[in-house]
C-alpha cells in the first residue's frame, strides 16, 4: 500500500509544513476573540514562549471584524477556526489570517466552497480540515455512542476526512492540512495512520481535551512514525502550557532544541530551600524573555537540593547552583565557583545565561 509519511507540503505564512521540515508548535487562545486587545496580550506572551502558529475562535462577524487588528500587533501567523459559517470564512480572509479552519463538506452550498477556496487560493492562505471523533456525520444516525472498536472510530475518521480532502483536491487546491482528533488515543493514533497511508496531506497532530500524558504518548507514538507536521497540545489550563509540552515532547524526540534543560533534584531530607519554587521562578523567567529563551537553548542548568551531592549530580551541568541554608554554591561544569545568596540566585541565573 502507498505510504504517505513523506507528506507533500503546505505554505503557513513564513513555515513551510510537512516533507522534512521541522514539526511547528501551535496552541490556541482561550480569550473572547472579539477582545483583540486581550487576544493579542495572550498571543505575545505565547510568542514569548516559543509559539509558532496560534489559532484563534471565529464564533461570529464581530469576532471576525476582530481579527485584522489582532493580525497587525502579532509577529505569527493566525489561523482562524470558522466551523461552518462560509461568511465568517471570507471575512477572515480578508482580515489577513494565514490559515483558516474549516470542514469544506460542512460549508452546505457548493459555490460558497468554492468562493472560500478561491479566496484562500488568491491569497495563499492554508486551510486546515479537522475531523474530531466528537463530531463525525456518521454518529448522527445513533441516538447514543455506537459501541464501535477503536477501529472502526479510526476507518469513519478517515472516511470523513477523505470527503473533504476530495472536495478540496476537486476544486484543485492543496495547500491543506488535516487533523483527526478523538479525547481517545487508540482511535487518534489509528486514525492518523491509516490516513497517512491513504493521503499526502501533512497532518495537524493533537488530542482534544487530553491533558499531558496522553498527548506525550500520542504524540511521541506518531512522530516517532514520521507523522505530524504540527503540534498542538490541548490542555485546559494556562495556554503556554500547550507550547511548553508541545516543545518537551519534540526535544524529548530530538526534533527540536528549545529552551534550557534544566536539571533539579527530587529534593530529600537535606534540602534546606524551597527548591522547587527557585525552579518555577527561573522557568517562568526563561519562558517569558525570548532573548533568555534563545541564549539558554541548548544549555544544561542546575539548580540542586544541598552542597553535599548538588554538584557531584550535576556534575555534565553547564551551570548551576546547589542551594544551602540562605544561600547557595555556583558550580560550572561540576567545579564549585562561590557561594550566592538565595535572593540573587535568578539574577546570577539570567546574567550567567545573557553573558554566557
Ligand atoms: S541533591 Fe542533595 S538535596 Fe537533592 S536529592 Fe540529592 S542529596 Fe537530596
Amino acid at each position: 500500500m502507498t505510504n504517505f509519511k513523506r507528506t507533500r507540503t503546505v505554505k503557513v505564512g513564513p513555515y513551510t509544513l510537512g516533507g522534512k521540515n521541522p514539526v511547528r508548535v501551535q496552541a490556541m487562545c482561550n480569550t473572547d476573540t472579539r477582545d483583540a486587545a486581550a487576544t493579542v496580550k495572550q498571543i505575545i506572551m505565547l510568542e514569548n514562549a516559543g509559539c509558532e502558529i496560534n489559532r484563534v475562535a471565529v464564533p461570529d462577524m464581530d469576532a471576525a471584524l476582530a481579527l485584522g487588528k489582532i493580525v497587525r500587533k502579532i509577529h505569527t501567523p493566525l489561523v482562524a477556526d470558522i466551523h461552518f459559517d462560509y461568511k465568517l470564512a471570507l471575512e477572515a480572509i480578508k482580515q489577513g489570517v494565514s490559515k483558516i479552519r474549516i470542514n469544506p463538506g460542512n460549508i452546505g452550498d457548493a459555490e460558497r466552497t468554492k468562493e472560500v477556496v478561491k479566496a484562500c487560493k488568491d491569497k495563499g492562505l492554508a486551510i486546515r480540515i479537522g475531523v474530531n471523533a466528537g463530531s463525525l456525520k456518521e454518529l448522527k444516525k445513533f441516538s447514543g455512542t455506537p459501541n464501535w472498536s477503536d477501529k472502526k472510530w479510526a476507518q469513519i475518521m478517515v472516511r470523513e476526512a477523505l470527503e473533504h480532502v476530495n472536495i478540496l483536491e476537486r476544486l484543485n487546491f492543496k495547500n491543506f492540512l488535516v487533523s483527526l482528533k478523538s479525547d481517545n488515543l487508540n482511535r487518534t493514533v489509528l486514525a492518523c495512520e491509516e490516513f497517512a497511508k491513504v493521503c499526502a496531506a501533512p497532518q495537524h497532530i493533537g488530542l482534544t481535551e487530553a491533558g499531558t500524558v496522553k498527548s506525550a504518548i500520542a504524540l511521541s507514538r506518531l512522530l516517532g512514525e514520521g507523522i505530524g507536521a504540527t503540534i498542538r497540545v490541548s490542555l485546559t489550563e494556562d495556554p503556554r502550557k500547550q507550547v511548553r509540552c508541545a516543545y518537551e515532547i519534540l526535544k524529548a524526540l530530538g526534533l527540536r532544541e528549545f529552551g534550557p534543560n534544566i536539571i533539579s533534584c527530587p529534593t530529600c531530607g537535606r534540602t534546606q530551600v524551597e527548591l522547587a519554587k527557585e525552579v518555577a521562578k527561573l522557568e517562568e523567567a526563561i519562558y517569558s524573555d525570548p532573548v533568555l529563551l534563545k541564549k539558554s537553548t541548548g544549555k544544561k542548568i542546575a539548580v540542586m537540593g544541598c552542597i553535599v551531592n548538588g554538584p557531584g549530580e550535576a556534575r555534565d551541568a553547564d551551570f548551576g547552583i546547589a542551594g544551602g541554608r540562605g544561600e547557595g554554591l555556583w558550580f560550572e561544569k561540576g567545579q564549585i565557583i562561590g557561594k550566592i545568596p538565595q535572593n540573587k540566585w535568578l539574577k546570577k541565573f539570567t546574567d550567567k545565561i545573557i553573558k554566557g
